[in-house]
This record gives C-alpha cells, structure tokens and sequence, in this order.
C-alpha cells in the first residue's frame, strides 16, 4: 500500500536521476518512503496535509553507491602518500610487504577501516561493496548505516591450493557473500565454483577484470608482467591454459562467470566484442577512476560502455592504491579524464549504476516513488545556474563536497 505523505521537501533544484531536473521541486516522503517527486505547487496541491520543509539555496539528489572498495586496506594509506613510480607488480609487492609489517585485522587496521566507512557515510554514501580478506567487512556491516555488502574474496592461481580452497568455500554459510580476486590469480575452477555459489544465493559477484593490461598477455599468451611476478612468487605452475580466449572479458565469458549480478571492477582493457558481450549477458562494470590514475593502469573506455546500453558504478576502491576515498572526487576525475561524457551522466554512475550492480536497484540509486527517502542536501553554486550548470556543479566540485542528508531509514 503506497504510504501517505506526511512531509514535502522542498529546494530550488531536485535531481531525480531518472527523469530530468526539475527546478522549484519537492520530494513527497512518508514512512521513510518516497511516494512522489513533482514541482512542489503540484505536491502541494495533491498532499495538502503534509508539511513542506524548505531549503533555500540546495539541491536533492539521491544518495550516493560506492561500488568497489576494500576498507580493511584503509590503514595501509602509506602506499598512496606519495605519487606511484613503480610497475603494477611492484606496487602489489609493497602492498603486501606492508600489510605483512603492520598486520591485516589488528587494532590500528580495525580503526582505520571503521574511520573510512564512517566517513563514507558522512560524505553521502549509503552503500558501498566492500571487498576484504578478514572478517572486518562483516563487522564493518553491522554498524554501517545503510547497506555494507561485504564480500569475502578468493585467490590462488596454483592447482596445488584449488582443494584447500574449494573445502573452505563449501564451508562457508550461506549469509557470507563470496568473490574472486581477479583471473589472473585465481584458479579458473574456483572461479566458476564461486560463480555458482553466488548465483544460488543471488549474491554480487564482484571481481577485478582487465586492471592491468598485462591480465590480457597472459590470457591470450601465458606470458607479459603478470605471469613473471607470479612466477617469482611460486605460484606459477604451468597449470594455467593460456590461448583459449580473446582478453579478461572472454576468458570470464568463456568460464561462465557472466551474468546480471557479476560486477566486472575497473574493466579497462576491454574490446568493442567484449563490450558487446558484457552488454548481451547484463553484467555489470564498476569504474576506478582515481585509483586507476594513481597505478598508471589507464582509463576505461567510459563512452563505448555508455553506447552498449552499460551504465557503469563509480568505486573508490582503497587506500592503498588511491589517496583520497571519496565518490565526489572520483566523479571529478571522470569529468576530466572524459570530457565527452555529460555530467548527468556521470551523476547518474554514482548513484543509480551503483545502486543497479549491487543489486539495490529498487531501494536505492533514484529519486521515484517507491524508494527510500534517502536524500542528499547538497548546496548549490552561489551564483544563477540552469539545470546543466547544476549538473556541472555536482559532479565537478570534488571531495570538498559535503552535503547534508534526510535520515536513512533502510
Ligand atoms: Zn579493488
């Protein structure tokens, strides 16, 4: 039954995402629902009884959904403090050399990560997916005021570690969602047992594909940077069957591993077929702007996903490959890495292709009746805009942005 309204929020401009801007509007809201969002007059006239709260010189939007992070990384900062000098490989060497020195799931890793999901929350982020290792993510979730999908994720490319594996994945419950690190380190058969498992429990499936170039060499050629650093690792046993698909999209493809719940994260190195396939199967892509940036990895082909019909998720992903985990910012260096792409556009990867690859598609991501009345009250530009300008405003301003919220209430 559709709730009655018992508030009007009102601004000069709301953002419904879904449908064009409209100026002097008004989000009717009752039982933490919405149920409406017209001009505000129109509301007025339709929900007499219900009390109008004004705010001047702001805009409502949705809130905002982070689609791939790793926020038990978040006390391994030190890698970001300084720009990137070193190969991909190198980075996830000192990665783990320092996660080794200062521990994965200790006090201070514990600390860091509650700072960074609250603050995500205070900069308007209701849901976010959270990639870890530990058990934080699960802990991060129960105090995490929206939705924290936390993902325990899988890795080991050698056949050695495939039973070791597969027997702790079978003794998994069914509430703890399960994920793939990437192709490129692990085994294709977990892979497809951890797929499987997902789709039995309609979980996201989340996973690293086509960060580095290099994840393509040893696909299609079992050699380039990747097969050499996990040969000097021991973790390379020639059990891995190169030349059998085109590129990381392929090989996901090929395996079986693509569906509408699979959330392909930072998806760079991808060709127009495999974009094509993506679009054809109703798998999801998440975008890593700013960490992409930091690595030196390259930038997603943004306009090629826009015109297969793919609107991707925006992720911070974590502290140790990017220096500042925020939504605002990565909207920011999209706009400027992809001048071509419109800025609603890009507001609408931040809000409703998040919402759409985590599954929360029907709660979240827009402002339509039916959702949950959680708003954003961001301040507008100071001087007259049009509903570009707006636009402009949101997805340019950065990580300074702060904005207000009307109450969660998931
Ligand atoms: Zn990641």
């Amino acid at each position: 039954m559709t709730p009655v309204p018992t508030c009007i929020h009102a601004a000069p401009w709301v953002v419904p995402v879904c449908s064009p801007i409209i100026a002097e509007g008004g989000v009717a809201v009752g039982d933490g629902r919405i149920v409406a969002v017209d001009v505000l007059p129109r509301l007025q006239q339709l929900y007499p009884q219900a009390e109008v709260r004004m705010y001047p010189g702001s805009i409502l939007t949705p809130a905002l959904v982070n689609g791939h992070t790793h926020l038990e990384l978040s006390h391994l900062a030190a890698l970001t403090a300084t720009a990137m000098t070193d190969r991909f490989t190198d980075w996830i060497s000192r990665l783990l050399q320092l996660r080794e020195i200062l521990g994965a799931d200790g006090e201070p890793a514990w600390q860091a990560a509650r700072l960074v999901a609250d603050r995500q929350y205070q900069s308007g982020v209701s849901a976010l997916c959270d990639i870890g290792n530990t058990s934080m993510g699960g802990r991060l979730a129960d105090l995490f005021p929206g939705y924290l999908l936390a993902c325990k994720e899988y890795l080991g490319l050698a056949a050695w570690t495939l039973e070791k594996n597969l027997t702790r994945l079978g003794l998994e419950p069914p509430q703890v969602r399960c994920c793939g690190h990437a192709p490129y380190s692990t085994h294709p058969r977990l892979l497809q047992r951890l797929k499987e498992r997902a789709r039995a429990l309609e979980h996201v499936f989340s996973i690293h594909t086509a960060e580095p170039a290099a994840e393509a060499d040893m696909i299609r050629e079992g050699r380039g940077e990747l097969v050499d650093f996990i040969r000097q690792r021991g973790f390379w046993d020639n059990s891995f069957v190169s030349g059998q698909s085109d590129g990381s999209i392929h090989y996901l493809y090929d395996l079986g591993l693509l569906d509408e719940q699979t959330l392909c994260v930072h998806a760079i190195h991808v060709t127009e077929e495999e974009m094509r396939i993506m679009a054809g199967e109703g798998s999801k892509v998440c975008l890593c702007s700013g960490s992409n940036r930091f690595l030196g990895v390259g930038t997603a082909p943004v306009a090629r996903y826009l015109d297969h019909g793919i609107l991707p998720a925006l992720g911070t992903d974590s502290l140790a490959s990017n220096p500042e985990l925020s939504l605002w910012r990565e909207m920011s260096i999209l706009a400027e890495d992809h001048p071509e792409i419109e800025a609603a556009e890009i507001f609408a990867m931040a809000t409703l292709g998040g919402a759409e690859a985590l599954g929360l598609g029907r709660v979240l991501g827009t402002l339509e009746a039916g959702k949950a009345a959680d708003l954003l009250i961001v301040p507008s530009p100071p001087s007259p805009v049009d509903p570009k300008g707006i636009m402009t405003h949101l997805v340019t301003a950065g990580p300074a942005m702060s904005p207000d919220r009307i109450a969660f209430r998931g």
